[in-house]
């Protein structure tokens, strides 16, 4: 088997203006970005050339093991298999952070037959992204410690400062910094620290806003710190709103670029699954959906924090409604649910895979109480058994949904169209009538327990005693009528990674809550969060070379 970037590399890959034209943009609605690249301006949104809008399908997956579940391999797949069905199927998915790229979980384009190229790119600075994001970040830390500077009127309490600096890499050491040092010509000393630019609220403000407008109006929004009197001071009160929009200008028009099978692929904003959403751009599915006859778009971690978050954060400012959700299993994950140690994963074992289905048959249940249709699909690796793959099928038969065979990663469109032609059958026969599992405007306590207690099957829920004084600010500001962002495991239903499966009998910990209230949620975390991750012993930068014909190895 030939690696990722092997099968990339060997590509006919196409002119954008080629992939562009497909579906129906012509040279004003894009700008270049070299041969294979372009971003597409927003204008498009608003001439509705089509007249009529793309249905949406989202592709969500039971809790994975660490190696993921193949969610993006599978939306690729399956978009090049509605191509191959006769339908003009427009991907939307999330742009990769150099953090784990160099790291350990390697690049985000797909894998196998079902990839977007060019790959290199798309992995590296692709159109600048996170570089304009970065920057944007940036010049609002800058202003906040040239305010302190320059007088402080605003009598910012240098000791609550809640805005940090952010870099696209991951870097342990600037986790905790000291700023300031060197005397009075270089502001006042404190302490801060950097996230890794995935993790900034400026990206999930990116991927939530519906126009430049709006960016601009969420990032004046932002809560930046707290003065002398413990009241809040956001981003517009330092009066560089206008500046970060105007950074932001060529990154908010999403990116395209293609499949290896040329189909179109909308590639725009990656903000993390745990503090914040986990979803491309609206912007992104949007014009997906103008674009396409069938938008894919996908969502980060499981269903229980992706699918949920995408629902209530995305879809609710987005006002999307999905149509059809496909939740992506592996027999290896199932048979991990079912008490499987990682090492043992190859070895065919029915009877685990039976035990560990009961994670795929809440996922189906939860995706239900948003009253969207369900698909599940199954991905398939080479060392699954035909009566494993039997146990999914049979269940879900049981349970009156469709599954289909994934092949995506072995066969590229070919092998997905078994999957797209039961998704398309199902948007033809059930319809979705999408709700909200939740008022925005109820109280903090009541939204997160509803998700607990709906989504994650929890009996109910605890509090620190930080994460009730926190809760009492945030409502004595009046912030807290907005959606719930839940930061927890991606492993288990539950707060405990170990718990797997289905489990019951538990409550989960809230213990601490912040409001991100230029994106527009309120985070809850269930535990520690790592907002810029480490590097490991062996980074896979170690590696990477580029030769010098210019063929670059090893970058997966
Ligand atoms: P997710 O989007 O769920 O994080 P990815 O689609 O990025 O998952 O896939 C994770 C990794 O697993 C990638 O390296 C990909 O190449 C690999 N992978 C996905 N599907 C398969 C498959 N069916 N067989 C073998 N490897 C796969």
């Amino acid at each position: 088997m030939k690696t990722d970037i092997e099968i990339a590399q060997n590509a006919d890959i196409k002119k954008i203006t080629e992939i562009a034209e497909k579906i129906g943009l012509t040279e004003d609605d894009i700008e270049l970005y070299g041969k294979y690249k372009c971003k597409i301006n927003l204008d498009v949104l608003k001439k509705n050339k089509s007249g009529k809008k793309g249905k949406l399908v989202l592709v969500t997956a039971i809790n994975p093991t660490a190696a993921g579940e193949g969610k993006s391999t599978v939306t690729i797949g399956l978009a090049d298999a509605m191509w191959k069905e006769g339908k003009k199927a427009v991907i939307a998915l999330r742009e990769p952070s150099l953090g784990p790229v160099f790291g350990i979980k390697g690049g985000a384009a797909g894998g196998g037959y079902a990839q977007v190229v060019p790959m290199e790119d798309i992995n590296l600075h692709f159109t600048g992204d996170m570089h304009a994001i970065t920057s944007t970040n940036n010049l609002l830390a800058a202003a906040i410690d040239n305010h302190i500077h320059q007088g402080n009127t605003l009598g910012i309490d240098s000791r609550r400062i809640i805005f940090k600096r952010v870099i696209d890499m991951n870097d342990r050491a600037l986790r905790h910094i000291v700023v300031g040092l060197g005397g009075k010509a270089n502001g006042f000393v404190r302490e801060d620290g950097f996230m890794i630019t995935v993790a900034s609220e400026i990206m999930a403000i990116l991927c939530l806003s519906t126009s430049l407008q709006d960016l601009k109006e969420r990032m004046g929004n932002i809560l930046v710190a707290y003065n002398y009197e413990g009241k809040p001071v956001y981003a517009k009160d330092l009066k560089v709103q206008g500046a970060m929009a105007l950074l932001m200008k060529d990154a908010i028009k999403p990116n395209l670029v293609q499949t290896l099978e040329g189909t179109p692929a909308i590639i725009h904003g990656g903000p993390f699954a745990n503090i914040a959403h986990g979803c491309n751009s609206i912007l992104a599915t949007k014009m997906a959906m103008e674009l396409g006859e069938i938008a894919v778009t996908e969502a980060g971690f499981g269903a229980d924090l992706g699918a949920e978050k995408f629902m209530n954060i995305k879809c609710r400012y987005g006002n999307l409604k999905p149509d059809c959700v496909v939740i992506v299993a592996t027999v290896r994950a199932l048979k991990n649910h079912g008490g499987v140690e990682k090492a043992d994963l190859n070895k065919e074992n029915i009877e685990a895979v039976s035990k560990g289905i009961v994670n795929l048959e809440k996922q189906i249940e939860n995706i239900k109480k948003f009253n969207v249709p369900v698909v599940v699909a199954i991905n398939k690796f080479v060392s699954d058994t035909d009566a494993e793959i039997k146990v999914v099928k049979d269940f879900c038969d049981k349970m009156g949904v469709k599954a289909a065979l994934s092949e995506g990663w072995e066969k590229g469109g070919e092998g997905g169209r078994e999957l797209a032609r039961e998704v398309l059958s199902t948007m033809e026969e059930e319809k979705s009538e999408f709700k909200v599992l939740y008022d925005e405007k109820d109280s903090i306590k009541n939204k997160i327990e509803t998700i607990a207690k709906e989504i994650y099957g929890a009996d109910g829920v605890d509090y620190s005693i930080a994460a009730l004084k926190q809760i009492k600010e945030i409502e004595s500001f009046e912030l807290d009528k907005l959606p719930i962002c839940m930061a927890k495991t991606q492993y288990s239903l539950s707060d405990n990674p170990k718990l797997l499966a289905r489990p019951n009998g538990f409550k989960i910990t809230v213990q601490e809550v912040r409001v991100s209230n230029g994106a527009g949620f309120i985070v809850v975390l269930t535990g520690n969060v790592m907002t810029m991750p480490g590097l490991p012993k062996v980074p896979a930068a170690n590696n990477m070379d580029i030769l010098e014909s210019g063929e670059i190895v090893g970058l997966f």
